[in-house]
C-alpha cells in the first residue's frame, strides 16, 4: 500500500477543493473520442461532490505552449464529463485571475467546475509558485487525481502542493496502491514483459528491473537488438546494432541477478513494414534475408503461454510486435488472451501500461480482465526505473 496521503475521510464540506486531473483525452473536430480516462477520474469528482465539496477540476490539454489556442480548449471535455457523472459541470474560461475567481464564488457546495486548459500559461510547465499561489487564492484543499502527470514537476503538480493542504484523490490512490503492491512486495515468481520498438528507450527500464525480476521477457523490435547481441541473423529488421553492447551488459547483468532474459525462439519475417505483407515464420537463427521481424511466432507464443503458467505476477511495457498491423498483432493478442484467462482463474496478478500497451490490450479485447492497467505513459516508464515522481514526492512530504 502506498502512504500517500487520500483525500478520502477528510472533511471536504463547504470547502473548495482544487482537483488536478488528466483530462488530456482524444479528440477530434471537438468531440472526445475515447472517455477512459473521464471515466476513471468520475469516482472522484462524485465522491468530492458528494461529500459537499465545490469541486474545481484543472488539467492540460494539448501543447499550447503557453498561449491562449481555441482548438486546445477544455470546454468540450467538461461537456463529456458532464455526460459521464450525470450532473453539470460548469466551465470557466480560465484557470486562474478573475474568470476563475468568479466562477468559484458563485459555485454551492455539491457544484462541480473546470477550468481552462492550465498550459494557456507558460507558468504552468515552469512550476511557478506565483501561478500556484492564484489556484490558493479560491481554494481550501488541493486533490491530486493525475497518476500520468505525476512524473511533471508544473505548478499544478508540485509547486500548489506548497499553498494548500494536499492529497491523492482517488484514482491516484487506487493507482499507486497497485503499482505498490507489484513492485514493493512481489508475489514470486515475477516477470516483466518488455517489448516496443527500441531498446534505447527502455535501457533504465530493463536496467531497473533486473533486479526484482525473475524473468525478464524481451519483445517487438527490441528483441531484435539482443538478437542481434547473440550473434543471430536479424535480415532487414528494426534494430540498433549501436546497442548491441548494451543489450550484452544487460544480459550479464540479468545472469549475475538470477534474472532470466526470454527472447523469441520464432519470428515472424515480412517482406515489407505494411499490413497483410506476405509473410513467412522461421526459428530464430535461420536466416531471414532481406525480411523484416514483425512478429514473434507460434512456437515463442506457445513458450510465453507455458511461461506465464508458472508465473505469480506479470508486468507488461511494450507489444511483442508491429500490433498495428495485421497480422503481426496476433502473438501480442495471443499472449495478452492467455494472460487475461489466468488472471480471471485468480492464478496471475497482471498489470499493464504504458500508451501503446494499452491500445494493444484494448485490440486484444483484455483490458477489462486484467489485474490493472495504468493509461499513464511517462508516468508509467519512470515508475518503472524506480525513479521518485515528484507530484507523489510532493503529496508525501505533506505527511
Ligand atoms: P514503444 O513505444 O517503444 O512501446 O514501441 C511501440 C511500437 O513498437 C509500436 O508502434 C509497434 O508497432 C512497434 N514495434 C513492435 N515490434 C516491432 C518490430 N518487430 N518492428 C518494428 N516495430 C515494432
Amino acid at each position: 500500500m502506498s502512504n500517500v496521503p487520500s483525500i478520502e475521510g477528510v472533511d471536504v464540506a463547504g470547502k473548495t477543493v482544487l482537483v488536478r486531473a488528466d483530462l488530456n483525452v482524444p479528440m477530434e473536430n471537438g468531440r472526445v473520442t475515447d472517455t477512459v480516462r473521464i471515466d476513471r477520474f468520475a469516482p472522484t469528482a462524485t465522491y468530492l461532490a458528494d461529500q459537499g465539496a465545490r469541486v474545481v477540476i484543472i488539467s492540460h490539454f494539448g501543447r499550447p505552449k503557453g498561449v491562449r489556442n481555441p482548438s486546445m480548449t477544455l470546454e468540450p471535455v467538461a461537456k463529456a464529463l458532464a455526460k459521464s457523472l450525470g450532473r453539470e459541470v460548469g466551465f470557466a474560461e480560465d484557470c486562474v485571475g478573475e474568470v476563475a475567481e468568479k466562477a468559484v464564488w458563485a459555485m454551492n457546495d455539491g457544484d462541480i467546475v473546470m477550468l481552462e486548459n492550465l498550459r494557456f500559461h507558460p507558468d504552468e510547465t515552469e512550476n511557478s509558485d506565483a501561478f500556484a499561489l492564484r489556484f490558493a487564492v479560491f481554494s481550501d484543499i488541493y486533490v491530486n487525481d493525475a497518476f500520468s502527470c505525476c512524473h511533471r514537476a508544473h505548478a499544478s503538480t508540485v509547486a500548489v502542493t506548497k499553498h494548500l493542504p494536499s492529497y491523492a484523490g482517488l484514482s491516484l490512490k487506487k493507482e499507486l496502491d497497485a503499482l505498490d503492491a507489484v513492485l514493493g512486495a512481489p508475489k514470486r515468481p515475477i516477470a516483466a514483459l518488455v517489448g516496443g520498438a527500441k531498446v534505447s528507450s527502455k535501457i533504465t527500464v530493463l536496467e531497473a528491473l533486473i533486479p526484482t525480476m525473475d524473468a525478464i521477457i524481451v519483445g517487438g523490435g527490441m528483441a531484435n537488438t539482443f538478437l542481434l547481441a547473440q550473434g543471430f541473423p536479424i535480415g532487414g529488421s528494426l534494430a540498433e546494432p549501436d546497442y548491441v553492447d548494451t543489450a550484452k551488459k544487460i544480459m550479464d547483468t540479468a545472469e549475475k541477478n538470477d534474472c532470466e532474459i526470454v527472447l523469441p525462439v520464432d519470428l515472424v519475417v515480412a517482406e515489407a513494414f505494411a499490413a497483410n505483407a506476405p509473410n513467412e515464420t522461421v526459428a530464430v537463427g535461420q536466416d531471414p534475408g532481406k525480411g523484416m521481424i514483425l512478429d514473434v511466432g507460434a512456437d515463442s507464443i506457445q513458450d510465453l503461454t507455458n511461461r506465464l503458467a508458472n508465473l505469480k505476477t506479470l508486468l507488461w511495457n511494450g507489444p511483442l510486435g508491429a500490433f498495428e498491423m495485421e497480422p503481426f498483432g496476433d502473438g501480442t493478442f495471443a499472449v495478452a488472451k492467455a494472460a487475461a484467462d489466468l488472471t480471471k482463474q485468480g492464478k496471475l496478478i497482471t498489470v499493464a501500461g504504458g500508451g501503446d500497451t494499452v491500445a494493444a490490450l484494448n485490440q486484444a479485447g483484455v483490458s477489462d480482465d486484467f489485474t490493472y492497467i495504468s493509461t499513464a505513459g511517462g508516468a508509467f516508464l519512470e515508475w518503472l526505473e524506480g525513479k521518485e515522481l515528484p507530484g507523489v514526492a510532493a503529496l508525501n512530504e505533506q505527511n
